[in-house]
C-alpha cells in the first residue's frame, strides 16, 4: 500500500471515530476494480473509484454517473482512498469527515482503455449495474484542476478483425499434396 498516497485520506479522518477502513487489507485481484458508492452526506453524491497503483483514485460525482452516451457530469477529483474502501458500506458518524451513509451502488472490474498524458482516463466498466465505457477528463471547469468531467462514451462497434480471405479455388498441379485435409478435383 502506497502510504504516501493516502496521507490526505488519513489526515481527514480519525481511525477511532469512523468505521471507514484505513488500508490494512492486502487483498488483490487480477483485474483492477471499480466501485461507485452512494454517499448521502451533507449533499448526496456518488463516489466513483478506480483501483490505480495500489489505491482507489476517487471522484465525487454530484449528479451520479451519466448513463446516456455523450452525457457528461461534473466529477470532483478527491483524495485517493485505501483499496479496502471499495467494500465499505455504513454510517460515518456525525461530526466526522463525510458524515452520512455510504452504500455500494455498483462494483466490479474495469479495463483501462486509454490513459492520456494530462491524466485523462478511458475505462470499460464491468459492473453489476454498469457495463460500458466512460472517460474521465481533467477539464478544469471554472479553472479548478479538481473539476473533472465524467463522460459516457458511445460504445464502439464490436472490434472485428479484418481478414482478407482469398476465395477457395482449385489449383492445378501435377503432384498431389500429401496428408489429411486435402480434397482433389479431377480436371
Ligand atoms: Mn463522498
Amino acid at each position: 500500500m502506497a502510504t504516501q498516497k493516502l496521507q490526505e485520506y488519513r489526515r481527514k479522518r480519525d481511525e477511532k471515530q469512523t468505521p471507514e477502513p484505513f488500508g490494512k487489507s492486502k487483498e488483490r485481484g487480477k483485474q483492477p476494480i471499480f466501485v461507485i458508492q452512494r454517499h448521502d452526506a451533507r449533499r448526496l453524491h456518488y463516489d466513483f473509484r478506480l483501483e490505480r497503483d495500489g489505491a482507489l483514485a476517487s471522484w465525487a460525482v454530484p449528479k451520479g454517473v451519466p448513463l446516456e452516451p455523450g452525457q457528461q457530469h461534473l466529477a470532483v477529483h478527491v483524495e485517493d482512498h485505501p483499496l479496502d474502501y471499495a467494500a465499505f458500506e455504513g454510517e460515518i458518524p456525525k461530526g466526522e469527515y463525510g458524515a452520512g451513509t455510504v452504500e455500494i451502488w455498483d462494483s466490479g472490474t474495469y479495463e483501462l482503455v486509454e490513459e492520456k498524458r494530462g491524466g485523462g482516463l478511458t475505462v470499460r466498466l464491468h459492473g453489476k449495474r454498469l457495463e460500458g465505457t466512460w472517460a474521465l477528463v481533467p477539464a478544469k471547469l471554472s479553472g479548478d484542476p479538481k473539476n473533472w468531467l465524467i463522460i459516457r462514451k458511445r460504445e464502439a462497434a464490436p472490434a472485428r478483425e479484418r481478414v482478407d480471405y482469398q476465395p477457395m479455388l482449385a489449383t492445378l498441379t501435377d503432384e498431389l499434396p500429401h496428408g489429411d485435409g486435402w480434397l482433389f478435383e479431377v480436371k
